[in-house]
């Protein structure tokens, strides 16, 4: 097999990346955006041992679960990677993700719910951080060609809320009139390298991040007159980051406009949210996703309840009312911040929430022996830890419920609390990411 060589294809199945997979001459390929049931012609684009890559030139027979995009700038830069395919399917795909996944480790027997659908299909993100680069010498906003940092112009971002392009748009428009450079990445120069827009739907509350490599420019205030004009703004924020680097938002954050915060709402709770905070993007979505956590842990008013991986005390300040006690830890300072002045907004004593990694306050817990009725944990792709696995099992809880958004790393670690004596029979997918090819999912372990 070569590169470029043109091959007919029949797709057989989907990677967990949403790549079209086919065999040919004891070959795997990958498929960019072709679907199962569909037969292609495709170019091989790039040739391993015992794989390639490849793209679609023409379909010859076409999947009835494709959706013809019609802006596929969206599906090309990873942005939405499954707009192709119907939203039912979507689901099913993740489900099936999860299904793999417990079949690999022989877990067979464990019942795998249908995956709970999105309210909103597009348009959910309640947060869009989006990267400003120089295109045919003007200052644009766009995002990444899938697998590169070429810069896709764009104004629909599809999965945020329209709200937020429509901020993302009149922001663009700003930094073009004032002549403020874009960042130039190769060089490390230039000024504004992403904006990062919030807004909550309950109190219409927006943020406007400019992320800059300078502390400080020239226009600055004109720049930032003009934004606190756009309808809704209630914060604009300069985050500084000054580094050669991928990562987003530098560790510095400047008021330039309004609030240090937003506020936004899950249910009846008020949780305000800084700029480094982590909150759940999908609006609508997380309350069904902690109203399906929290049905599962049936908690007692005589429960000590812990929130791992904390964020800004969200699952917490949820059930705290229900509950005896709350303790939480999470590793961004200003999360920890706004999760004990999110308590103290909601009339709630009973939390408590301390900064550090998880995987070392954990051991300490249980080492000045805390007993626990019930832990949440809702750790970042990469999963727990041993070590934090070791700890919550020594604080005896009933019940271990765990939230994921990486099913790989959590089928890791649940094999490790059941051979420590916790035991699991369900996990219920739930769709946080609606077009992407992202999974969540909630499990409950009882002891
Ligand atoms: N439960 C929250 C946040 C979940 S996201 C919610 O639903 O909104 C995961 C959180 O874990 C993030 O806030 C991240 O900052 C935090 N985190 C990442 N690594 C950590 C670690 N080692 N110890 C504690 N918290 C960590």
């Amino acid at each position: 097999m070569q590169k470029n060589q043109i091959v007919e294809l029949e797709i057989t199945d989907l990677s967990y990346e949403a790549m079209g997979v086919a065999h040919y001459e004891g070959m795997t390929i990958f498929v960019n955006n072709a679907l199962p049931g569909e037969v292609v012609k495709a170019k091989i684009l790039k040739v391993k041992k015992n794989f390639a890559f490849a793209k679609i030139e023409k379909i010859i027979k076409e999947s009835p679960d494709r959706i013809n995009v019609k802006l596929n700038q969206w599906v090309q830069t990873g942005l939405a990677s499954l707009a192709h395919i119907k939203y039912a399917k979507q689901l099913d795909f993740k489900r099936n993700q999860v299904v793999n996944l417990l079949q690999k480790i022989h877990m067979d027997d464990v019942k795998v719910d249908e995956t709970l659908a999105s309210p909103e299909e597009i348009g959910y993100r309640n947060k869009a951080q989006v990267p400003v680069r120089e295109v045919n010498g003007q200052l644009e906003i766009g995002f990444f060609r899938r697998h590169s940092h070429d810069l896709v112009p764009l104004t629909n971002f599809f999965t945020t809320d329209p709200e937020i392009d429509r901020v993302l748009v009149a922001v663009c428009d700003i930094l073009r009139k004032y002549k403020v450079p874009a960042y130039d990445e190769i060089h490390n120069k230039g000024e504004v390298r992403y904006l990062d827009v919030r807004r909550s739907k309950a109190t219409g509350e927006i943020m406007v991040i400019l992320v800059c490599l300078h502390r400080d420019f020239p226009e600055l205030l004109e720049v930032a007159a003009e934004i606190s004009q756009i309808k809704g703004v209630t914060s604009i924020i300069l985050n500084h980051n000054p580094k050669k680097t991928n990562v987003i938002l530098g560790k510095k954050d400047y008021v330039v406009f309004g609030e240090d915060h937003i506020t936004d709402m899950i249910g009846d709770v008020k949780f305000r949210i800084s700029p480094q905070s982590f909150f759940q993007i999908n609006s609508l979505q997380t309350p069904r996703l902690y109203n399906l956590a929290i049905e599962k842990a049936d908690l007692k008013p005589s429960d000590v309840v812990i929130d791992a991986y904390s964020g800004i005390g969200t699952i917490g300040l949820s059930v705290a009312k229900h509950v005896k006690a709350v303790r939480g830890m999470e590793i961004v300072k200003d999360a920890v911040k706004d999760a004990n002045a999110n308590a103290k907004l909601n009339g709630i004593n009973n939390a408590q929430y301390v900064t550090g990694k998880a995987e070392e306050i954990m051991p300490r817990w249980a080492k000045e022996g805390l007993k626990t009725d019930v832990i949440f944990v809702d750790p970042p792709r990469k999963g727990l830890t041993p070590e934090f696995i070791d700890a919550a099992v020594e604080t005896s809880p009933k019940k271990i419920v765990y939230i994921s958004c990486n099913p790989a790393t959590q089928v890791r670690d649940l094999q490790l609390f059941k051979e420590k004596g916790y035991k699991f029979d369900e996990v219920a997918p739930v769709d946080m990411f609606p077009q992407t090819p992202h999974v969540e999912s909630v499990v409950v372990l009882t002891k």
